[in-house]
């Protein structure tokens, strides 16, 4: 199932509002045989999130610590916050020969490419402009502050797209989850599915 007894390693990406969390949950309801990587964070918990189960809340000083301590595999500044993913916990579940995924974001996945360029990285995209933001107003768990930050950063995220192994389009979630477990399943048989690289779709969302 993984290569040379290694797991493999995901990589997802999105712009905030795309449903990548929504899909990775229904991905690892789905295909039990993948640990995802809980990251740790310097943002504030949401309503219902719960220490070590979303994230690690932690605070900027120890982030830093820990960063400069060489902890974080990779790690990154997204709308404000610090985010970083263990290097100990990753390292360990593909040596122990598990698939693991990360739910990172652009900076993240760039790092990832240099540290284990055996990843396979997956690029969500929104299907227009108008839903991203009708999807992220309807979370109704941020301010208006902090919508408004992520909607200007959502362009940045998609200028990312191109470099990412896979992109595919969450319209239909049904859909996007069939492509999405599509992929794990070719990538663990050794086979690359041909995907659409939506590039009209890329350059709308950069010009809205
Ligand atoms: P949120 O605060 O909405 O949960 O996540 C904001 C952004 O940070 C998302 O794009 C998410 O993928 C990204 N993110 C979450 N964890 C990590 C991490 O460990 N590293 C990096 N680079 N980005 C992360």
């Amino acid at each position: 199932m993984s290569r040379g007894g290694k797991g493999f390693l995901f990589v997802v990406a999105a712009p905030s509002g795309a449903g990548k969390s929504t899909l990775v949950n229904a991905l690892l309801a789905r295909e039990p045989g993948i640990a995802l990587s809980i990251s740790h964070t310097t943002r504030a918990p949401r309503p219902g999130e719960v220490d070590g189960r979303q994230y690690f809340f932690v605070d900027r000083a120890s982030f830093e610590r820990e960063a400069a301590a060489g902890v974080f595999l990779e790690h990154a500044e997204v709308h404000g916050n610090l985010y970083g993913t263990s290097r100990r916990v990753v390292q360990g579940e593909l040596a122990a020969g598990r698939d693991v995924l990360l739910e990172i974001d652009w900076q993240g996945a760039a790092q990832i490419r240099r540290s284990e360029p055996a990843c396979v990285s997956v690029f969500i995209l929104p299907p227009s402009a108008a839903e991203l933001e009708r999807r992220l107003r309807g979370r109704g768990s941020d301010s208006e502050a902090v919508i408004e930050r992520r909607l200007a950063n959502s362009r940045g995220e998609i200028a990312h797209a191109h470099e990412f192994d896979f992109i595919l389009v969450n319209d239909r979630f049904e859909d996007a989850l069939d492509e999405l477990a599509g992929i794990v399943e070719a990538v663990r048989e050794g086979r690359r599915p041909q995907v659409s690289r939506h590039e009209d779709l890329i350059r709308a969302l950069l010009a809205s």
